[in-house]
């Protein structure tokens, strides 16, 4: 018999026939000829025709990076300093005391920084092996810090009934876990529900945080993207900072600057002194090494010169900025559109929640009905993308959700 016999067949989550996972909901989408069909399951940004886009700035940067001729040697294992810089910077801001304490390694795109962070976790948080979650998470969250041999375990976050965030319920459960618990935090544009604390609630977070002892794992999939502003986006990693907490911080340019594929991303560690970056610097060499020795050069490229010339930068943040506003105005006509129909029920939270994701609260067998009446995908929690939303569909998009919600 084969070597490979005992293999089992893996669950339905990363099947390609499950309409609740999205590359079933792109093979259901492509089966439908309708020709109004509307895909709401993309998990990357759509222009206003649908279509995938590249920003223009990158299409400069590259355009210079051919023209540099540069070589194809290997980066260092924690990439190139120019890059890890001014993602630093980028993130923690120029004119923040802690920029020099930081110990940063570019990574596998935002999952490839969970990754190295779970595994240092692993290796060397010293009070607790178990890193919780908000429920929901992104998925992947929990594969990842499973695959990290960390324990996995949730904290209250989205309340059904307001679909908004249950304040109480996390700070309740921040407040009851083990002293010096891990606890993961969306820094913005929180996936799946697209609901964040505000300002406000940062702030009491942070100190519920603070008085369990508690480690803030921030994972930051989204700055720029949220609100359009890279620093309005940065708020809670930067206030968290000044407060005094010790961070871990992921970062990915997947979303903000639509590198995808190209895998653009660093994870960082906030030392409380330059002997101690100096011992975490090592220690992350150490582990990234066996990994995968070191980093993909291409995309980190492509960032570095976006983030270092300062007329690209100025271009690229207007680009961002682009990108949110064609998502906060397509909030605003969806939930416009139900109005209009006549609709009963509150909408308030479609334009409430940010980024690319909106949880309509919409139940399993709406979106069915979605689905095979109207040939609208989304997954079956309820929420959709608001990127695959454009204006030429936005319209029939509201009118079908008000016919399966009246
Ligand atoms: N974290 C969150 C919350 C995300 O939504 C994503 C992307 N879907 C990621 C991390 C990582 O994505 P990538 O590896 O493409 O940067």
């Amino acid at each position: 018999s084969s070597t490979w016999s005992n293999v089992p067949q893996g669950p339905p989550t990363h099947s390609r026939n499950s309409t609740n996972t999205l590359p079933g909901i792109t093979e259901a989408f492509k089966a439908n000829t309708f020709t109004n069909k509307v895909n709401l399951g993309v998990g990357a940004y759509r222009d206003d025709a649908g279509k995938p886009y590249v920003l223009p700035s990158v299409r400069t940067a590259e355009k210079r990076l051919i023209f540099k001729e540069l070589d194809k040697e290997y980066a260092g294992i924690t990439g190139t300093p120019a890059f890890t810089k001014a993602a630093a910077t980028l993130a923690y801001s120029a004119s923040s005391p802690v920029l020099d304490n930081i110990a940063i390694t570019q990574s596998i795109s935002g999952t490839g920084a969970l990754r190295i962070g779970g595994a240092f976790l692993e290796r060397f948080y010293p009070h607790s092996k178990t890193i919780y979650v908000p429920s929901p998470s992104w998925a992947n969250h929990a594969a990842i810090f499973k695959d990290s041999r960390l324990d996995v375990k949730q904290y209250r976050y989205y309340n059904k009934e307001t679909i908004g965030l249950d304040i109480d319920g996390l700070l309740a459960d921040i407040k009851n876990a083990p002293p010096r618990s891990v606890f993961l935090l969306h820094a913005c544009a929180h996936n799946p529900t697209g609901v964040d604390p505000t300002p406000e609630q940062w702030r009491t977070i942070s100190d519920v945080v603070k008085n369990g002892g508690h480690f803030a794992f921030f994972d930051m999939a989204y700055q720029g993207f949220a609100s359009g502003d890279t620093d309005k986006d940065a708020y809670a990693v930067r206030y968290f900072v000044e407060q005094g907490h010790q961070i871990a911080l992921c970062q990915s340019f997947a979303k903000n600057m639509g590198l995808y594929g190209e895998r653009v991303g660093a994870f960082s560690l906030l030392a409380a002194s330059a002997e101690e970056k100096k011992r975490l610097d090592s220690q992350i060499k150490i582990l990234v090494r066996p990994l995968y020795s070191n980093p993909p050069i291409g995309g980190a490229r492509i960032a570095t010169e976006i983030l270092n010339d300062p007329e690209l930068n100025t271009q690229w943040l207007s680009e961002v900025k682009g990108m949110a506003d064609r998502i906060i105005a397509m909030r605003d006509a969806l939930k416009g559109g139900l109005e209009e129909c006549g609709s009963k029920l509150k909408w308030d939270h479609i334009t409430s929640q940010i980024g690319m994701f909106c949880y309509t609260g919409l139940r399993p067998e709406q979106v069915d009905e979605l689905a095979n009446k109207y040939s609208i995908y989304g997954t079956r929690d309820g929420r959709i993308s608001v990127a695959g939303l454009t204006s030429g569909n936005v319209k029939y998009v509201a009118e079908s959700i008000h016919n399966v919600t009246k």
